[in-house]
Parts: C-alpha cells; sequence; structure tokens
C-alpha cells in the first residue's frame, strides 16, 4: 500500500484511518489520494459575506449570520426539559448547567438556540450532536453559523447550522476555521487567500461517520499536498496555447480551492475542456480510421427502381428528404461502409427516405432489410411502404415473430434465393436460420430499442465479403450535445423540415373535473367525422394496476360512448398478436372512432384520421415520451388536438413538463429541455445503449458550447495528424489508451 503520492491509500492522510477510509470508500467510491482529488466540489460557498438576520430570506440558498447566543432550550419528546432539570448525578452522560442541574442529554430531542445580531432574532435547531453544541454555545457568546435558512411559523431558522467562533484577522470578523483548509497558510502555493469553499457529495453515513463539509476539506488539502506534485500535465502544449487552458496543476488547485472567481471558472473550463476533447478524439478518430480502412460495398448508381419510385411520389419531396437522400447516395457510391444516422421528428418522412435508400441498394443488386423494434410498427412500415414499391414491381414481405411456419418457410426461400428485395420485420430477422443471397443495407429502425446484441447478429448476415451499408433511424430527437457523443462516430443526416401543409397540434392541460368538458369535445371531433386515440401510462408491461386504469378507463368510455352509435377498439401489450392486430387495423381502417390504448401505440401509427390524442395520466411520461404521443396526430390536413389529463396534484418536474408540452411542438427543443431537467444518462432511449463514457465533471446537458470547442479542437489535430505520430501528439495517444476513453463503437459490432 503506498503511503505517498497520487496510489496514497486515504486512510494514511491525517484524520482519517482504516474506519473512515472504509466509509469514504463505500460512500463515494474513493481509495487513494489520486481518487480524491478527482472528486470535485459540486458547488462553492463564498463565506465572505455575513447577512444581517433582518435580511435573510428563505429563499436564500444558504446564509451566514454573526450572532450572540440569547438563550438556549432544551425539548425532550414530552417537551421542554431543561431547565431545571433534576440533578442525576453519577450519570456519566450529564453534563451541568450553568444553573448546576445536570441535563441528561440522552433524553433531549432537540436543542434551540436562540441568536441575534443586533438587527433581528433567528433560531438554530440541533436534533443531533446536542451535548457537544450545549457545552459550546453559551449564552453571550458571539458566533458565526452558516447554513440554510428555512422559515417555520413565521419565524427564520436554521437546521444544524455549522458553527464557528469569531476570532479577529487584521480588525475584521472572520471565522477560526473560515474557508475550511483554505487558511492558516499551510497549503501549497496558490491555495491561501480564498473565501470560497468547495462543496463536496455527501451522504447522511458520511455526516454520521463524522466526514462532514469541513473535513472534507481538509482531506482535500492534504490530498493536493501528498498528489498534486505527482500529477502530470495531460495536454500537450500547444493545445492549451490554442484554446486558451490552463495548466492541469492550476485547474486542480483551483477546482478544490479556487483563489477567485476567475481562477475558479478557468480551472472548470479547463477540466470540462479536456474531458470532452478526449472523448470525442477517441470517437472522431475510429470514424477516421473505419472510414479509411473499411471495404464497404461499391453501389455506382441509383437504379431503375428508385426512378420508378421516384417518378410516382404523390408529393413532392422536401428539401431535407432530398439533402438526406443526397448525402445517402454519397456514402452508398463510396466504396466505405455507411454508418450514418438519420435523425427527424415524427411526421418528417423518414419512411420515404428508407424506401429510396433501399430501392439504391435493390438497383446495384443487392438485397435490403428494414428492422423495427416492434410487430405493430414493422407492420405499419410493411403497409406504408407497400404504395411506394408498387410502381417498382421490387417483391417484399414481412418477418415477424407472428408469421406463420409455412409463410415464413417461403420467406426465408425467397431471401435465400434473392427473390425477395426488401425484408421488414422484427428481431424475428436476424435469427439464426434468416440467410441472404446479398444483403447489401440494413436500415435499423428507433435504434436505441435494439439491443448491441441484436445489431451484431445483423451483422454476421453480411455474405458478400464486405458489411453492409447500415442507416440507422430515429424519431426520438436527440440533443445535439447527446448526439455527437452517442453517435460521434456516425454520420449524422436530420430531416429538419416537416412536409407542407402541416397543422399545428393544440395541446391543452386538464384535470379530472374537465372530463365531461373532454367527452363533449370528443363527440364533436367525432361527429365531424375524426377519430380519437387515448393512451394509458404502462410503466412496467407486469404492472397491475396499470392494466386495471386502462381497463377502467375504456369501460368508462363504452359507457359514455355507447355500441353502436360509437365504437371503441382497446389494444395492449397482454393482447395475442391476432386481437391487437384486428383491433388496430379497425382503427387504422376507420372502422373504430376511439382507440384506447397503452403507449404501444408510441411510434410509428399513421393515421391521419385522428385528430385527438387524449394522454391518461400524463404526468407519467416523460417529456420524449409525451412529444412522440402527440406525433401521432396532425397528420392530416385537419386541425388536431392533444389533451394531457393529469392528476391535481403534480410534482415541479411534471408540471414542468406539462408546461413544456404545452408551449413548443419542437421535438428538438422539448429533448435540450429533458436533458437539462434529467441529464443524458436518464433520457429516454439511452438507458439502454448507455453513454458511452461517464463524464466526471463536464454535462452533455450544459456545456454544449465547450463540446463545441473541444470537438473543432479533435478535428483540427486529426486533420493534420489522423494517425497521432507526430512528436507534439505523442501525449494525446498516450492520454487515450486510457480506460476512460475507451469507448464502445455502436455501429460495427463483430
Ligand atoms: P416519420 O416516419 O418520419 O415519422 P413518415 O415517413 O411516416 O414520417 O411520414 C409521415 C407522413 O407524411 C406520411 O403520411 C407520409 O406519406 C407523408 N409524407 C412524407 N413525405 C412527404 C412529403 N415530402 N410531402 C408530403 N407528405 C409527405
Ligand atoms: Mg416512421
Amino acid at each position: 500500500m503506498a503511503q505517498y503520492g497520487l496510489d496514497m491509500d486515504i486512510q494514511f492522510l491525517p484524520g482519517v484511518g482504516p474506519k473512515r477510509a472504509e466509509l469514504l470508500r463505500k460512500e463515494l467510491g474513493v481509495g487513494t489520494v489520486g481518487e480524491m482529488l478527482r472528486l470535485y466540489p459540486f458547488r462553492y460557498i463564498d463565506k465572505s459575506t455575513i447577512v444581517r438576520i433582518a435580511d435573510a430570506r428563505p429563499d436564500m440558498a444558504y446564509l451566514q449570520v454573526r450572532a450572540r447566543v440569547l438563550r438556549v432550550d432544551l425539548y425532550g419528546a414530552a417537551g421542554a426539559v431543561s431547565p431545571p432539570v433534576p440533578n442525576e448525578a453519577g450519570v456519566s452522560d450529564d453534563k451541568k448547567t450553568a444553573a448546576g442541574n445536570a441535563v441528561k442529554f440522552n433524553t433531549v430531542k432537540r436543542m434551540s438556540v436562540w441568536v441575534s445580531d443586533g438587527s433581528g432574532e433567528m433560531e438554530m435547531v440541533f436534533f443531533k450532536g446536542i451535548k457537544w453544541m450545549y457545552g459550546k454555545l453559551r449564552p453571550g457568546a458571539e458566533f458565526i453559523f452558516f447554513g440554510k435558512p428555512t422559515a417555520f411559523n413565521g419565524k427564520m431558522n436554521m437546521v444544524h447550522p455549522e458553527v464557528d467562533a469569531v476570532t479577529p484577522v487584521s480588525g475584521q470578523a472572520t471565522l477560526g476555521t473560515m474557508a475550511g483548509a483554505t487558511a492558516g497558510g499551510t497549503m501549497a502555493d496558490g491555495t491561501t487567500g480564498g473565501t470560497m469553499t468547495g462543496v463536496y457529495q455527501s451522504t447522511e453515513r458520511l455526516k454520521n461517520g463524522g466526514v462532514t463539509g469541513k473535513v472534507m476539506n481538509k482531506l482535500m488539502e492534504a490530498s493536493l499536498n501528498r498528489g498534486l506534485p505527482e500529477i502530470e500535465e495531460s495536454l500537450p502544449e500547444y493545445i492549451m496555447k490554442q484554446c486558451g487552458l490552463v495548466p492541469l496543476h492550476f485547474a486542480m488547485r483551483n477546482i478544490h480551492f479556487p483563489k477567485d472567481m476567475i481562477s475558479l471558472e478557468k480551472a472548470k473550463y479547463r477540466l470540462k475542456f479536456e474531458e470532452l476533447f478526449y472523448l470525442q478524439l477517441s470517437l472522431l478518430k475510429q470514424k477516421y480510421v473505419r472510414s479509411r480502412a473499411e471495404l464497404g460495398i461499391a453501389m455506382p448508381k441509383v437504379g431503375e427502381a428508385f426512378n420508378r419510385c421516384y417518378e410516382a411520389l404523390p408529393f413532392p419531396l422536401t428539401g431535407a428528404q432530398k439533402r438526406v437522400i443526397t448525402e445517402i447516395r454519397n456514402d452508398m457510391k463510396s466504396g466505405h461502409q455507411m454508418n450514418r444516422l438519420l435523425q427527424g421528428d415524427v411526421g418528417s418522412g423518414k419512411t420515404m427516405v428508407a424506401v429510396l435508400t433501399a430501392l439504391i441498394a435493390i438497383g446495384n443488386g443487392f438485397q435490403a432489410c428494414i428492422m423495427a423494434p416492434t410487430e405493430v410498427l414493422a407492420q405499419q412500415h410493411y403497409k406504408n411502404i407497400q404504395k411506394f414499391l408498387e410502381p417498382t414491381g421490387v417483391r417484399s414481405a414481412l418477418l415477424t415473430g407472428s408469421s406463420k411456419t409455412s409463410e415464413r418457410r417461403e420467406i426465408h426461400a425467397g431471401l435465400e434465393d434473392g427473390s425477395i428485395g426488401i425484408i421488414v420485420g422484427t428481431h424475428a430477422l436476424i435469427e439464426d436460420n434468416v440467410v441472404f443471397r446479398n444483403l447489401g443495407l440494413a436500415i435499423i429502425d428507433e435504434q436505441h430499442r435494439f439491443g448491441v446484441e441484436q445489431r451484431s447478429k445483423l451483422w454476421r448476415k453480411a455474405s458478400c465479403g464486405a458489411p453492409p451499408h447500415v442507416l440507422v433511424m430515429t424519431a426520438t430527437p436527440i440533443p445535439r450535445t447527446l448526439a455527437m457523443t452517442l453517435y460521434g462516430d456516425l454520420d449524422v443526416s436530420v430531416i429538419d423540415e416537416l412536409p407542407p401543409g402541416r397543422k399545428p397540434v393544440q395541446t391543452i392541460h386538464a384535470t379530472e373535473g374537465k372530463r365531461p368538458a373532454l367527452y363533449r369535445f370528443m363527440r364533436d371531433e367525432i361527429a365531424k367525422g375524426r377519430q380519437v386515440f387515448i393512451v394509458y401510462p404502462l410503466i412496467n408491461e407486469t404492472e397491475k394496476l396499470d392494466y386495471q386504469s386502462l381497463e377502467a378507463g375504456a369501460e368508462e368510455i363504452m359507457q359514455k360512448f355507447p355500441f353502436p352509435q360509437y365504437k371503441t377498439a382497446v389494444v395492449h401489450g397482454k393482447q395475442l398478436n391476432d386481437v391487437k392486430k384486428f383491433n388496430m387495423d379497425a382503427f387504422a381502417a376507420g372502422r373504430a372512432d376511439i382507440l384506447v390504448a397503452t403507449s404501444v401505440i408510441e411510434v410509428g401509427v399513421d393515421v391521419p384520421n385522428a385528430s385527438v390524442m387524449v394522454i391518461e395520466s400524463a404526468e407519467r411520461f416523460g417529456l420524449s415520451q409525451l412529444h412522440q404521443l402527440r406525433g401521432r396526430v396532425g397528420r392530416g390536413s385537419e386541425k388536431s388536438y392533444c389533451v394531457l389529463m393529469t392528476g391535481p396534484k403534480m410534482s415541479k418536474e411534471s408540471r414542468h413538463r406539462i408546461e413544456l408540452m404545452c408551449a413548443t411542438e419542437n421535438g428538438f427543443e422539448l429533448a435540450e429541455e429533458d436533458m437539462k431537467m434529467r441529464g443524458p444518462g436518464d433520457l429516454e432511449g439511452t438507458q439502454q445503449s448507455g453513454l458511452p463514457i461517464s463524464l466526471n465533471i463536464a454535462s452533455l446537458a450544459k456545456d454544449g458550447l465547450i463540446l463545441n470547442a473541444a470537438r473543432d479542437c479533435a478535428e483540427a489535430v486529426l486533420r493534420e495528424d489522423p494517425t497521432l505520430t507526430s512528436d507534439r501528439n505523442q501525449l494525446l495517444r498516450k492520454e487515450l489508451r486510457k480506460e476512460k476513453y475507451q469507448i464502445k463503437d455502436y455501429s460495427k459490432i463483430s
């Protein structure tokens, strides 16, 4: 066990020892000085400001007052226990009060300390550590109290404030232990003099184990003293210069003990930049290496099928669709493998692009497959593409888990002999017994629902030496910064334009009291010949309660909208596939007016005649899911509505989500907001694939500008020295080998 330097076990730091070291390891996952130093404060407190009690407000995040103790009240479970309390001499737990009485501290549940600074009074409340504090907070003595103010019964108080004795320094009051470790002149150069103190992640266990904020600051000081000299600069000089970055030593020192605001900002920028820079360098390097080395199937022409389909299109393509098809076309003829992500909001016309892309493969003598995450979606895709394929004469087929054995046999044969050109399906497509004659293109819809394992199977279907081109389509708008990270090694195309003639969807928030009005509104719409979706949350497929509310809801609808005047179809995941399909088809064909469903209809379902989307318990859905659902309406020429039904009480976050939904229809805007609220790791769609890297200090939600700068820099480096072989880039090579930057490649799994 190292006793010096970065690898030093933290138990050898002063005041730690084996017990606290174990606690720190368990609670914060740090075992060495080096790891300690990479634990950055999540906020800073400027302790130089003292607030007058009269100016204290409960909405202040924290405050510091300098005040004298007026009196101390002790309360037990049954009320006041002091003063006076019965003298119980001989009990070691006791302590003499000023009045000579002994307090039996183990019966005291709460201590209330009234203080005044002349401008007003404030109560300091303690539930723990009472005995110790009682001995310290003598009436008449002056202290500095630091904590979060709250209002209680019209008065201000602080619960468990930090307490420091007042010690005069150059005529000015300051804390004896002010700014934790920064005072006292024991720090290495440059760490003294700051008034800002870092606040570190903590837990109840840590606090109970005596590892308070102050102790953490002390530990950081000790860690810096021992570890910093060993830390080596991790960015080449020329990059620091070009990008205006401070050296690592300066950054490490100032992130823990900021000299001032500006130094802190510089430190943060440097550390975030470094993290994002290496992340981008790693991704871009993979992309570069692949685009050079990877053979791809050259598809030089567009072909007959493409042209026939194109000429028969019932509408002109949007500018965005045309641009994207050109990008794809260039990839496919390049001789390198295409790895492209196609992003487009719901209804932006991705299916059209998929069909034309598939037809390019056909035109060059290859087969194409289109994979969807669910049966419903696969069916929908299959149905949708038929009308476009008709003029081309290309044979297509649908293969899903519920395809009958005889059908399946026929399809397998057609794929093997090449008579089926385009196959649409679910993961049934990638079962081992499916053999392609010459698969040249794989289109994956809603990629994030496909497991890595599943895609790797697809990869193995390559039958002509080179891997098929891959086009990943997603309708879940991904914030740009996240896309750059999740798919940094893919080329990205964005359809950022909706087909013309779309009417905005009016989004309304309503609670239970408005239900009769909602039903009236639904009747009006149905009378106009429109259809209505009603969606219930189904967070967990096995959640019994969710099914109960869906069933109860469906029953109520059928009562209020009685057959035969109204026809209601019900669809949920527990139904047999045949039943599900029957009900879905009834709604899609207009035989049912109302579809009551779980979120299975979230993606892909295209019923242009539906003009109302009612989302029940909308507070339980995430933003992107709400947005996907809303995208099911507004596809026809009629004005459409989305009604978000919620309970009367909502969490702050739910309320924010609902408000955002009512305020904007822009999926990217919503995605950005979603990421700000929940962080990238929690975004729908990212849980399964996971972030390729865990960020220590940078935030994809907040540091978009730094990410841009870091990516630009990484690009410039690679443009000049793609293999990082030049002398000045040796450090980059070395850093990239660190485990932290070993990023999983999402598009190519072998
Ligand atoms: P996405 O898959 O991106 O959600 P779709 O491909 O399902 O969107 O397209 C939504 C609807 O818009 C479909 O009914 C489709 O036929 C129609 N559409 C697609 N492209 C155009 C276009 N350029 N002009 C008019 N309508 C279009
Ligand atoms: Mg679609």
